[in-house]
């Protein structure tokens, strides 16, 4: 049996209610009146989260507006359908070496452990041989030497710079750049935005589920939960106003971080609109599609490790990846994604395990669907306060990243996935993000205090030899 790492791949791809607390908002309830914080944070998901947590650790109240019914975001840990931890979104820690919220994990007690070296492929009834592991390599390295090459002229699509000559192995390239690492499919999106990705290694798991983490993290910032912000002005006297349901908040600083497709669907709406250059950013980096298919497989079946990854030697689009065994449970995860995941996910949960069951049924035999049990499957992209997976730029919107990093008026700063040069689409990198965006806001409302000036000794005359 042959493995390939995922970093080989890459390398060649180039709820809880938040106990209101420390630092929390100063008002007791916002009712119908105005009351006021130094920074508002809309979302509490991984960016919002440490956001909130870089406001506070400076002394500076916060509140965290959070329109759904549990903090995490695009990360959720559910214990209840299957028995054991299922995350609902992200559930890989990349690079966990550097990933801030892997640290912070471990510093909270999580298991975490690494995930198993390599990824296995299978080609119909069999695993592919070494040699044929050894062509699938060969062919991603010269896919991303001619991503890396194109990128450093110009920002085009990335399905115009893939070599006509891939082969047999063209659409499981395609599947694995695309719809796998950003969502979409190699057509749609930007050739730079992944030449300049960072390795995203899957090193790393929580026995506990990821959304568990973010979750724990999120004790003792104040999040209002269920509070969807409906509009920001930003042109208030004081700083900000943000206006909920539930009444208006001033504040100094609003930090947005709903995604980038909630934003560009107007689900908040900012006064006086947002200048040109942020509205076509976040048109640029639009999310694409990702879903989980969760499968109850008892004993095993498919006769593969914990946590052993199963790609496919496709020859269309139709196809799917394998997370077998999750911690050592019964609990598999078979992930759709891209333009025909979206489709799929359209047509809903019934379909996509159907989907599930036949690919796994193509690839192993039809004993397997005597073993399934229980089932579920995700839909981001109706899920009404995210409305999709990740963001992967559009060709020509690479730059967009660094114009959502800009501030609006010194008052508005956008933090998430969406805005994070190299780490867009991943957890670490909403983090990072958010953390990036509450710096920049406590630079403007609470600078350094400046160094006393020295009074001045009085010049003594010099005297004449
Ligand atoms: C199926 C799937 C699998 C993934 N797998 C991985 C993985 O293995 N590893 C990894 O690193 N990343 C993975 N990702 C990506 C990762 O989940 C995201 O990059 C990250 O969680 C985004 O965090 P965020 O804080 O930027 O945004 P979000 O998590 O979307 O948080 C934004 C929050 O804002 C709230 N909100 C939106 N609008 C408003 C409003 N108007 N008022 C108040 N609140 C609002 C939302 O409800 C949400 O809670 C995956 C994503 C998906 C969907």
């Amino acid at each position: 049996m042959s493995d390939l790492t995922r970093r080989s791949f890459l390398a060649a791809a180039g709820a809880i209610v938040a106990q209101p607390a420390l630092g929390a908002a100063r008002q007791k309830s916002p009712g119908k009146r105005r009351s006021g914080v130094d920074v508002v944070i809309i979302g509490a998901g991984a960016a919002g989260i440490a956001a909130a947590r870089r406001v506070m650790s400076a002394g500076r109240t916060c509140i965290v507006l959070e329109a759904a019914g549990v903090v995490g975001g695009r990360c959720l840990t559910d214990t209840a359908l299957f028995g054991v931890p299922y995350d609902r979104g992200a559930h890989a820690f990349y690079t966990p070496e550097s990933n801030p919220v892997a640290r912070l994990a471990l510093q909270s007690g999580f298991d975490i452990y690494p995930a198993p070296r390599g990824q296995r492929m299978r080609i119909t009834r069999r695993y592919a041989r070494e040699s044929e592991m050894e062509d699938l390599l060969a062919t991603m390295v010269r896919a991303n030497g001619a991503i890396a090459d194109a990128a450093r002229k110009s920002d085009v699509s990335t399905a115009q710079v893939l070599q006509k000559d891939l082969g047999e192995w063209r659409s499981t390239v395609e599947f694995m750049l695309g719809p796998y690492l950003c969502g979409k499919d190699v057509s749609d999106i930007s050739a730079v935005d992944l030449a300049r990705a960072a390795e995203r290694d899957v090193q790393a798991y929580c026995r506990q589920g990821l959304g568990a983490v973010i979750a724990k993290l999120a004790a003792g910032v104040p999040v209002k939960l269920s509070t969807p912000a409906t509009r920001i002005n930003w042109r208030v006297r004081a700083g900000v106003e943000v206006e909920t349901a539930q009444g208006t908040i001033g504040a100094r600083a609003a930090i947005v971080t709903a995604s980038t497709n909630v934003l560009a669907a107007e689900k908040l709406r900012f006064a006086p609109d947002l200048p040109k250059r942020q509205v076509e950013a976040i048109e640029q980096l639009k999310l694409g599609s990702y879903d989980h298919v969760a499968l109850e497989l008892s004993d095993n079946p498919l006769g593969l490790r914990t946590d052993e990854f199963v790609f496919e030697r496709s020859s269309s689009a139709r196809t799917g990846v394998l997370l077998a065994n999750i911690a050592g449970s019964t609990l598999c995860t078979i992930d759709v994604g891209g333009r025909f995941g979206r489709e799929l996910a359209g047509k809903g949960a019934t379909e996509m395990v159907a989907f599930a069951l036949d690919w796994l049924d193509n690839l192993y035999g039809s004993a397997l669907k005597r073993a399934a049990g229980r089932s579920h499957a995700t839909n981001w992209n109706e899920e009404p306060w995210v409305l999709g997976a990740m963001s992967a730029a559009a060709p020509g919107g690479q730059l967009a990243r660094r114009t959502l990093m800009e501030s609006v008026n010194n008052r508005v700063w956008f933090a998430g996935e969406a805005v994070h040069e190299r780490l867009w689409g991943t957890v670490g990198g909403a983090w990072e993000s958010g953390d990036r965006a509450a710096q920049a806001a406590l630079r403007v409302i609470a600078p350094p205090a400046a160094v006393p000036k020295q009074p001045r000794q009085p010049r003594r005359r010099q005297r004449a030899r």
